[in-house]
Parts: structure tokens; C-alpha cells; sequence
């Protein structure tokens, strides 16, 4: 392991008095077999006090970020590469279920340390001078099994720090770890101390956990995640909306699955840019089967419910916006029956969250029977956009043949002009030869001239 360590923590070790370990993910990855990328976040922790270590720091010329000695905790400069942060060997004491610990003890013991932590497989010391690992709770043997087991019993583990559930679900996603059975049973009993985690740490493990096939290359990997928080019952505390699916079954013809398995499994199917549009876009049905009785309105109250979602989590307002545009949009000429022109309208409308809208549609349709094959809709769609491209319709008023000063030089007032451009993308819209300067020069002045008669 050394060889894969940065050279600059190897020289810290040599620097500190006593024993620096890495531990947490590193280890737990690289005993897995899996490859430690540039980005590799390196946790390490020692008995030394944080003067010790910061006197090792300022010996060996490492740049300190901030001290936090409360916790114990020291974080190195980024060296834009890799994080690199530093926690004094400790014992935590929580008040249920709040993530921040109550208490803390400092220790110059391992296994003291090591069952503070969550879970066996994150608690292997890699002796960074010595070259050696120091495995005090057996979580080589979990890695090699893959397994997520908890450091204590797990009724403790996640009673005492909610945030430790979604850590499971995300951990296993990454990793490809299953949670043991009682790891599974104790989060399960836990699982309403989810509600006492900011909202903002929440977003970031789902994020985490919706894009964790990046880790280590696993396409089922945010899938599997999700199916833990639904196993746990974690996933009807931050997202009773869409746990409501569960047991919810649609038209034969079209869906072999329930409401929640489908949007599980359009998650596995969306690229990683649309995954909370995927997980989202048909949060709706649950809320319009019981209002309408039918799912007809989904896609509109889909939309209210995914902000609702988004602004809860405290996600950020891009991603809110983007994602609830496309839930909006996910169901438009799903049966391919809309006439061409109201299809260029809606292209050109969605602008730049068009591939986006086309890459939803298709994990929509795969999800409804595991089908790989094109989504008819995305495939017509994608046609048209091509025609409208090679004609050369313009998506934009800048990309129009006229700007705004030439229409006014033919006479449209100015608090005229921004309606005017926008009237002549509307003529453009089936025609893309009409972007031409004579052309639409003559439809600026047709414009003009319907606008003085009488109506
Ligand atoms: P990653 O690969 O994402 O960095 P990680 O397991 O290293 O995963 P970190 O958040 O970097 O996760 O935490 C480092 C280590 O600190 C963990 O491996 C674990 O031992 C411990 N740890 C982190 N968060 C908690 C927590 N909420 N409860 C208990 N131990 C934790
Ligand atoms: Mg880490």
C-alpha cells in the first residue's frame, strides 16, 4: 500500500513521534482490490495529540488548514488532488440519534478508536512508517467477504448517529459491500433517527449514494443503494413520496413493475446528469392515484412534489429547477401521437435539458419492462431535432437572421422588439429556410402591417 501512498504523507509519518495511520475508505478500497484514483480521500489518525501532530506538520513543512480540537481533528492543505484529514485516537458519547457527538475521550488505544467508527470494513490501520496493518475488529476478513458488519452491536452503532443509515445504504453502493443481516435489522429498527439529521448531509449521501457506480465502475451500483434504504425503511423517512409507490402496479401493457421498483430502476438506467429526475419523475402517481384515481396528472404534480423534495433536502437550486423541469416534461408525446410542430415547439423550448429530456425518456421506457431497446418516443424526437438542426431552425433569437436593431430599423418600436423576435423564431419554427434576412425582412413587415389593422 505504501507505494500508492501521496509522498507527502509518507514524509509526515516520518516526521510524527509516534504511529500515523491511514484508515477509513483508502484502506477498506485498496484491500477490496479496488484502484485508489488521484481523488482519494486519505483519513488518517494517530495516538498523538494534535500539538504533536501539528509540530510534525510544521517540521515537515505540510500546510494546515484549520484545528479543531474538540474533535480532535486537523485538516491538511488540499493539495488540490487529494483531502487529507487527521483524527486523535477517540471514544464518542452521542445523545440518540444526533450526528454531532455529545462527548468525546481521547485515547491512545486502537480498538478504542477503531469502535467508535460504523462499520468493521472502515476501521483497518494501515501503518504508514511501519508499512503494516493493525485490523483490531476483523474488518479484513469483512473486505474480503464484502460485507458492511457494525463496529458494535448495530441497535447502538445506528441509534446513536442517524447519519450512520444513510452511510450503510451509500457505503454498500460504492463498495459493493452487503450489510449483514443484523447491520440490516439494527438500521431498520433505527430508521425514523434519519429525521434528526440536517437535511443538508442527507442530500449529500443520496447524491453520493445516486452517483456511487462512479467509485468503482458499477452500473447497479445506485440501484442497490436505493433498494437498502427502502429495506430499511430509510427511504419512507426522507422520501415518503416516493416509497408510497411501493405496491403500487400500472397498466400490464406497459409496466412490469410497481411505481417504486420502476423509478429504482430508472435510476439504473439514467446517465449520471438526470438521476434525481429519474428517481423523481413519477413521484406524482402515488399522490394522483389517491386524489384522481387515475395517474393523468402525474407529470405536473410530479413536478410540485420533486421541488417540494429538492427544497426540503436543501438541494441547490440548479439541480431543483433542472430537475423539476424534466419530471414536467418526462411524460410529452409519450405515446409518439403529437403532431411535428407542437414536438419542434417543445425542442426548442427545453433548450439546453433536451438531451437531458431525451436521455429520462429513454430510462423511463427501459424501466417499464427492462427494455434496452430505443424508446419510440426519444427515437422520434431525436429525428426531429435533427431535421430541425439540418434545416437550420433557430433555437434562440440569436441565432436568428435579424437582430434586434434590424427589426427596429423596419420600424418595430423597441418595447416592441424582444415579442417581435420572438414571433419570428414561432415562423421559423417548421421552416428552418425561413431564417433568411429577405424572408424575414417581409414577415417583420407583414407583422407591422397586421398589427395596424383593426382587430
Ligand atoms: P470515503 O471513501 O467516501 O471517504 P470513508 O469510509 O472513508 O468513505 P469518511 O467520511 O471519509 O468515509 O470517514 C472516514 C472514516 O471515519 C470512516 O471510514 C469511518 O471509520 C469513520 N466515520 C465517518 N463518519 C462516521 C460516522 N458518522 N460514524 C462513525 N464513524 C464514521
Ligand atoms: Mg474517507
Amino acid at each position: 500500500m505504501k507505494q500508492l501512498l501521496p509522498e507527502k504523507l509518507v514524509e509526515l509519518a516520518n516526521c510524527c513521534p509516534r504511529p500515523l495511520y491511514v484508515v477509513g475508505g483508502s484502506v477498506r478500497d485498496f484491500l477490496a482490490g479496488y484502484p485508489l484514483g488521484p481523488h482519494t480521500d486519505w483519513d488518517i489518525a494517530s495516538p498523538m495529540t494534535e500539538d504533536e501532530f501539528l509540530a510534525a506538520c510544521e517540521k515537515c513543512g505540510t500546510h494546515v488548514r484549520g484545528v479543531y480540537r474538540q474533535t480532535g481533528t486537523v485538516k491538511l492543505e488540499d493539495d488540490e488532488k487529494c483531502g487529507y484529514e487527521f483524527t486523535r485516537f477517540r471514544s464518542d458519547r452521542y445523545v440518540r440519534g444526533v450526528h454531532t457527538p455529545a462527548e468525546i475521550e481521547f485515547t491512545e488505544d486502537i480498538a478504542v478508536d477503531a469502535r467508535r467508527r460504523d462499520f468493521c470494513a472502515n476501521a483497518v490501520y494501515y501503518d504508514i512508517r511501519q508499512g503494516t496493518f493493525c485490523d483490531p475488529l476483523g474488518g479484513r476478513e469483512d473486505i474480503a467477504a464484502r460485507t458492511l458488519r457494525t463496529v458494535r452491536e448495530a441497535e447502538r452503532v445506528f441509534g446513536e448517529d442517524g447519519l450512520r443509515l444513510m452511510r450503510l445504504a451509500r457505503i454498500a453502493a460504492e463498495t459493493g459491500f452487503s450489510p449483514d443481516a443484523e447491520a440490516l435489522a439494527g438500521a431498520k429498527r433505527n430508521a425514523a433517527l434519519i429525521r434528526d439529521i440536517a437535511p443538508e448531509r442527507i442530500f449529500t449521501e443520496l447524491r453520493a449514494l445516486l452517483l456511487s457506480d462512479a467509485k468503482h465502475g458499477d452500473s447497479s451500483a445506485p440501484y442497490r443503494g436505493l433498494t437498502i434504504l427502502r429495506d430499511t425503511g430509510v427511504l419512507a423517512e426522507i422520501l415518503p413520496e416516493l416509497a408510497a409507490g411501493e405496491g403500487i402496479h400500472q397498466r400490464e401493457d406497459y409496466h412490469v413493475h410497481d411505481v417504486l421498483e420502476h423509478s429504482l430502476l430508472c435510476v439504473q438506467y439514467a446517465p449520471p446528469e438526470i438521476r434525481f429526475a429519474a428517481l423523481l419523475h413519477d413521484v406524482g402517481k402515488p399522490f394522483c392515484l389517491a386524489r384522481d384515481g387515475n395517474f393523468y396528472a402525474h407529470a405536473e404534480e410530479g413536478a410540485r412534489i420533486a421541488e417540494d423534495i429538492l427544497s426540503r433536502l436543501k438541494a441547490p437550486r440548479a439541480l431543483t429547477r433542472e430537475t423539476v423541469r424534466l419530471v414536467r416534461m418526462h411524460m410529452r408525446d409519450f405515446d409518439c401521437k403529437m403532431r411535428e410542430a407542437k414536438v419542434r415547439r417543445e425542442i426548442r423550448d427545453a433548450g439546453s435539458a433536451f438531451p437531458l429530456l431525451l436521455a429520462l425518456k429513454q430510462a423511463d421506457f427501459s424501466a417499464c419492462k427492462d427494455d434496452l431497446s430505443p424508446a419510440p418516443s426519444a427515437v422520434k424526437w431525436r429525428a426531429v431535432y435533427e431535421k430541425m438542426r439540418a434545416e437550420g431552425v433557430p433555437f434562440t433569437v440569436k441565432e436568428l437572421a435579424l437582430g434586434g436593431a434590424d427589426v427596429q430599423a423596419l420600424g418595430v418600436p423597441k418595447e416592441r422588439t424582444a415579442e417581435m423576435l420572438k414571433e419570428l423564431l414561432d415562423f421559423c419554427l417548421t421552416d428552418g429556410s425561413r431564417n433568411d434576412r429577405a424572408v424575414l425582412t417581409r414577415a417583420v413587415l407583414r407583422i407591422l402591417e397586421r398589427d395596424k389593422k383593426p382587430q
